[in-house]
């Protein structure tokens, strides 16, 4: 058991002074990842800042943009109905992960700030450059199979487990943030980091700032979305792989194209090469098959976990007839 200061901030500005004052302290909401990390020793806060009380859970149109607060709960943004409407992308992805008890109070901000679920990274007794830097990674010479084909590094070959991340990252998504200098914003593709010889950072989050909503256009092509995912069981499991995709297409022929992957990188997995492959061609099984083989031929596989370069591609195709 270790001991930690609890607080409970009722402003985002006495929260961020709050966190300000004591480096070693963290933002507490649902807690449905930070408590399993804190049990388990992985990380130990000496003081944790209650955001619960922060009046941040709206989900409102706002000029042709939809605002979702940091605090609103993954269950209510997947039932939203502006968000069915609008971004269906985002509510299939939300209702595609965890469990209802946990969707019912995991946040958008806390869901954002999850770490990876790499075993290394859980066990305190194994080497993790993410968890202790400079202590090797346990999954390179170890068991690889949940890990990445995309944008690894030497020193870390985790995966980021969100399935709401994988259906941001095709929506051009802002993030807004507000730290002791105020507030910024930030593309929601830019909030996410690959490994590379700093793995201990997920995100380009600062140490005084926090998330305070997303920012989200109602456009046609966040409206013509797809959420396909593939794991071990029907329920409670994150992803083998995972596709967000998007399409426009005018007189047979594709206008724009979205798409990114997800349990298959450190970050969401764009794929920008694929998106431009596909505009100006018509949406058939020939177009989507080349796309998908396209889409893998930079994977880099590990010891365990080969078969996600099949399944990247099959996936892919799924959520492109699907769009
Ligand atoms: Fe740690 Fe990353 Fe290696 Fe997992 S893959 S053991 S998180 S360094």
């Amino acid at each position: 058991m270790i001991n930690f200061q609890y607080l409970r901030a009722n402003t985002s500005k006495a929260a961020i002074a709050a966190i300000t004052k004591n480096k070693n302290s963290k933002f507490i909401a649902g807690g449905t990842n930070l408590v399993d990390l804190m049990k388990r020793g992985v990380t130990s806060p000496e003081k944790l800042v209650d955001i619960n009380l922060l009046p941040l859970k709206q989900i409102e149109m706002i000029q042709d943009m939809i605002h979702i607060g940091a605090m609103a709960t993954n269950a209510d943004v997947a039932a939203h109905q502006l968000i069915k409407a609008h971004l269906p992308v985002l509510s299939m992805a939300l209702s595609a992960g965890a469990s209802p008890q946990l969707r019912n109070v995991a946040t958008v901000g806390g869901n954002m700030m999850q770490r990876t679920r790499c075993g290394y990274f859980y066990d305190t007794e194994m080497p993790c450059n993410k968890r202790q830097p400079g202590t090797g990674c346990g999954a390179l010479q170890g068991y690889s199979r949940m890990h990445a084909i995309f944008g690894a590094s030497e020193s870390c070959i985790a995966v980021h487990p969100s399935d709401m991340c994988v259906a941001l990252a095709i929506l051009d998504a802002t993030v807004v943030l507000a730290g002791s200098k105020g507030e910024r914003k930030l593309k929601f593709t830019d909030f996410h980091r690959l490994p590379g010889s700093t793995p201990e950072k997920d995100n380009n989050l600062k140490a005084d700032e926090m998330i305070i909503r997303l920012e989200i256009p109602v456009n046609k092509v966040n409206q013509q979305s797809n959420y396909v995912k593939v794991r071990d069981r029907a329920s409670y499991a994150f992803a083998l792989v995972s596709v967000a995709s998007s399409l426009n297409v005018t007189d047979n022929k594709i206008t724009e194209a979205r798409i990114a992957m997800g349990g298959v990188a450190h970050k969401p997995w764009r794929l920008a090469e694929v998106e431009a492959f596909l505009v100006g061609k018509s949406p058939n099984p020939e177009v989507f098959a080349a796309a998908a083989t396209l889409a893998v031929k930079n994977a880099r596989t590990y010891k365990d976990n080969g078969f996600k370069v099949k399944l990247s591609s099959n996936t892919i195709i799924e959520a492109l007839k699907g769009v």
